[in-house]
């Protein structure tokens, strides 16, 4: 750190370009606008796919605005920034990162031309940061309580953000009820979450339940397969007399030798599983390995055994059932066993089985099996349902959400016209502006859905003279009570969207040095012309 707010020394090199002043500021504008372009047309339910290639030829087709900022790793370092913030928004709350990328774009934007009218940068970060308060203000003001109906609102309203699925409702609603039944104290843990993606079968075989899968099959034909009101031991410890045998290696010379040997070992075996039988236990899950001779011993006394199950799937099936994971099996006893009332194995696809746990004694842990016909379409249901349960968890944290379809935005936008009226000429313009670039948010839905933007933002603001619930829905291409649609967004999500694409947008005004040392790739490409923050 410099001492006595010195300001820091840089060496450039030969070569070396800079830009300062109001060129680089509207460099790092451009760069943020072209980012917001891009990912403007995938914004909401009628938003298109993009289709990315990367330099190996892998294609991906997605329209999730933080994929596309991931897969493009843009140079320049005002798009950078805002690759930052969708990644923010993605970690944090997951759905959201094509809003906050766009409504930067949009902000930035409006920038341009108040400094085109002569604005000072200092005095647009004020007016913005004001108008972004009162936004946090309307949206308190609008918000929706949410009960289970608004919350599965939440839950569709952010699955058809990511492709129309014929049974958004559906899911919805089995995620809702799902996530409700998690404490509502503790967070919604993501390490309880198992989503598994199978293709081969329309989206409306798409299972989201309260249990645990296992993708292994039951050991042996004469094996239980369905169990009611089972006993779960959860092991890690090998069932294979492996240690006896190390012993014996040297050992075995004559047949008399041999045969103690595989005597031994299957005592050893039949104590191994006469402990499981002496703890009560009729279903096993065992991350190691069982040897066929275990598995005999295990089928002779009725349980129902799996081996070589993954870590994750144990620690959820613990979390799920009560069981210990135990890793001398003769120190297991009744009190390790887990609970479930149902364990079964089904064939989920062709020649393949899982095990179901279900009816757990622990609620929370989630099973969801994504199908779709193609691996396309599980990808995509996969990213929707991710998204849905980030903006549920949220919205079930806070008991709020706001009306989607750009409604919030309009209501705040109208608001800030208001507003404005208190401040000094100048700031107004940064008001008014600020409201502007809130109405861009339906605007491109609109857009997206082949409406007019004119007559829809005209439309808008009328129906919102009655309530702040009227926004456009895509679905219908009508202004209506987004309320009454079910078209809601998580309150908190939202709030968090707007807060950071403003600080992003005032902190992308306030970098007014941009270096370039030759050495490296060139800032935002050719420098000082366009930028290309798409450069692959
Ligand atoms: P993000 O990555 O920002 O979540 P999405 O593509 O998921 O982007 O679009 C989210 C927006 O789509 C939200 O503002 C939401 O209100 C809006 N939306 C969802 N369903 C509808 C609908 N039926 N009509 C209008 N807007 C909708
Ligand atoms: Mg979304």
């Amino acid at each position: 750190m410099p001492e006595n707010n010195q300001q820091p020394l840089i060496i450039l090199a030969d070569g070396s370009t800079t830009m300062s002043g109001s060129q680089a500021t509207r460099n790092n504008i451009l760069a943020a606008k072209t980012l917001s372009e891009v990912l403007k047309t995938t914004l909401g339910p009628r938003g298109m796919d993009k289709m990315l290639i990367n330099t190996i030829g892998d294609v991906k087709i997605t329209n999730d605005g933080y994929t596309v900022l991931k897969e493009t790793e843009p140079d320049h370092p005002a798009a950078k920034m805002i690759v930052d913030l969708a990644k923010a928004q993605e970690e944090e709350y997951v759905d959201g990162t094509t809003t906050a990328v766009v409504l930067t774009g949009e902000i930035l934007k409006q920038a341009e031309k108040l400094l085109d009218d002569g604005v000072s940068v200092s005095l647009i970060v004020k007016g913005f940061q004001d108008a972004t308060d009162k936004t946090l203000e309307v949206y308190d003001q609008i918000a929706i309580e949410t009960s289970k109906d608004e919350l599965i609102d939440v839950a569709a309203t952010s699955m058809s953000g990511k492709g129309s699925f014929q049974n958004i409702r559906e899911m919805a609603t089995d995620l809702v009820e799902a996530l409700l039944d998690v404490d509502e104290e503790a967070m919604i843990d993501p390490d309880n979450i198992k989503i598994r993606k199978i293709h081969g079968a329309s989206s409306e075989s798409t299972e989201i339940t309260e249990s645990v899968t296992v993708d292994k099959e039951v050991l042996e034909v004469e094996m239980p397969h369905d169990v009611k009101d089972a006993k779960i031991a959860l092991l890690e410890y090998p069932i294979d007399a492996r240690e006896l045998q190390n012993d014996a290696k040297i050992k075995l010379t004559t047949p008399f030798e041999y045969q103690s040997y595989l005597d031994k070992e299957s005592e050893m075996l039949q104590e191994e599983v006469q402990a499981l039988v002496d703890a009560g236990v009729t279903v096993l899950f065992n991350n190691k390995k069982i040897s066929d001779l275990g598995q005999h011993y295990l089928e002779k006394a009725g349980i129902m055994a799996a081996k070589r199950v993954k870590a994750g799937d144990l620690e959820r099936l613990s979390h799920a059932t009560g069981a210990n994971i135990v890793n001398n099996i003769h120190e297991i006893t009744s009190d390790d066993l887990g609970e479930a009332g149902h364990v079964y194995e089904r064939e989920v696809y062709e020649d393949r089985e899982y095990i179901f746990v279900e009816e757990c004694k622990n609620p929370g842990v989630l099973n969801i099996i994504v199908r779709g016909t193609t691996k396309l379409m599980t990808d995509e249901l996969e990213q929707a349902i991710n998204d849905a349960i980030g903006a549920v968890a949220r919205a079930i944290k806070e008991k709020k959400a706001l009306p989607g379809g750009g409604a919030a935005d309009i209501a705040a936008a109208k608001e800030l016209s208001n507003y404005a009226n208190q401040f000094t000429d100048k700031e107004q313009l940064v008001i008014l502006a600020y409201a502007e670039a809130l109405k861009e948010l339906p605007a491109a839905l609109a857009k997206n859905a082949g409406l007019d933007i004119i007559d829809v933002k005209t439309d808008l603001l009328a129906a919102q003279e009655d309530s702040p619930y009227m926004g456009i829905n895509v679905l219908t291409g009508e202004v209506s009570d987004m309320k009454a649609d079910g078209v809601l967004d998580s309150k908190n999500s939202k709030a968090a969207i707007t807060e950071a694409a403003t600080t992003i947008a005032e902190e992308i005004l306030r970098i007014d040095d941009v270096v370039a040392t030759k050495h490296e790739t060139p800032v935002g490409g050719d420098m000082p012309g366009t930028p290309n923050p798409y450069a692959m």
